[in-house]
């Protein structure tokens, strides 16, 4: 069912799109929407959405909108590595409950991963800290 159900316009990414909830805005063109996660895996956890679908995983998506979405997602890895300067950089993205995807509205996370340093829970873990992650958004968007 999550895999395959219809397009829930109450998802938390669609408020954000819609302007409905705030997010900690990274980068945003015509097709897609970056933000940081705000319950981070890793310092510098990033998530890149497409707009103007109505796609709750890769399966739902038009090719004419991956393409674009893919190129934020190359963006936005070389600016998180550019200005945090990790030692590895996970991109991931699930598709269904059972999978791990908790939000169904399609996107791709980044999550940067530094020697030593433990990755955080997958969707569960705390709330960052809004003024961290303000901090870690200059950084990046200095980077792009
Ligand atoms: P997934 O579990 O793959 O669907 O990923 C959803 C991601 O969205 C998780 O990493 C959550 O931490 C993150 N998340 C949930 N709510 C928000 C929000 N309001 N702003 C930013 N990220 C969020």
């Amino acid at each position: 069912m999550s895999l395959n159900g219809t397009y829930d316009d109450d998802n938390i990414f669609a408020k954000i799109l819609r302007g409905d909830m705030p997010c900690v805005k990274l980068y945003e063109d015509e097709h897609t929407l970056a933000f940081l996660d705000v319950f981070p895996q890793s310092k510098g956890h990033t998530l890149v959405i497409p707009k103007n679908v109505q796609a709750r995983n890769l399966l739902d998506i038009d090719e004419s909108a991956l393409a674009p979405l893919m190129h934020t997602v190359q963006r936005l890895t070389r600016a998180v590595n550019t200005a945090l300067m990790p030692d590895g950089i996970v991109v991931t993205q699930f598709n269904g409950a059972p999978a791990g995807q908790t939000v169904f509205h399609l996107h791709v996370h980044i999550i940067p991963r530094y020697e030593g340093e433990t990755l955080g829970a997958h969707a569960g873990g705390g709330m960052a800290d809004m003024d961290e992650l303000n901090a870690l958004a200059a950084k990046i968007k200095a980077a792009l």
